[in-house]
């Protein structure tokens, strides 16, 4: 069976800058799962892997236009040091706020005084990714599959020890942050689609 709409893909992948940096990798995580044609991935990645089959590897080059989009810095924004209220921020910090683009994920960037600087940008926006995969199984999606929009483990929708990938994973069910999709990402235009899922645990099973 080759990747195609409708079948659930697994692949290994490790994922280098322009300068060849290593950002993320499958490594110990194991293979990544996801419903192909379903935006779970980026679309770049997913272009690269449509037609593959189990076993096969390829480099895929994605630009920041079918990755996580270039920097815009009207992203980018000063708000009061009292904005934060009791809680005292500190550079690097993330959190997901309402911005007029809708619910993203901010980073603290910069405190200055009483100026806190935050930056919606993706921490991917505006690079150019290289994705090294293999691809280790493709199988026909389940019916419950399709109607989520998203692979189930055994033991169900985020079973299976798939729940709580780090930061910067690229994907799984329930990672958060810096996700290229999955279950219940929250940052992702693409993830939000799929909605149901909230940070804190998937809503559906
Ligand atoms: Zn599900």
């Amino acid at each position: 069976m080759r990747a195609a709409k409708e079948t659930v893909v697994a692949i290994e992948y490790t994922l280098k800058d322009d300068q060849g940096n290593i950002i993320d990798a499958s490594g110990d995580r194991g293979p990544m799962e996801y419903l192909h044609g379903a935006q779970n991935i980026i679309p770049g990645l997913e272009q690269g892997i449509e037609g593959l089959a189990a076993g096969d590897a390829k480099s895929v080059l994605v630009p920041p236009q079918l990755g996580y989009g270039e920097y815009s810095e009207k992203l980018v924004q000063q708000v009061p040091l009292t904005a934060f209220g009791a809680n005292t921020p500190q550079v690097g910090m993330r959190f997901h706020a309402e911005t007029n683009l809708g619910m993203r994920v901010l980073t603290i960037k910069k405190i200055e005084g009483e100026e806190v600087t935050l930056d919606g940008n993706h921490e991917l926006a505006g690079k150019t990714l290289h994705f090294d995969i293999k691809v280790v199984s493709v199988r026909a999606a389940e019916l419950t599959e399709l109607s989520h929009g998203h692979p189930h483990q055994a033991g169900g929708c985020c079973g299976g020890g798939g729940c709580g990938s780090a930061e910067g994973s690229e994907g799984g069910c329930c990672s958060t942050e810096g996700s290229a999709g999955g279950c219940c990402s929250t940052e992702e235009p693409a993830a939000q689609k799929q909605g149901g899922c909230g940070s804190g645990g998937c809503g559906c099973s």
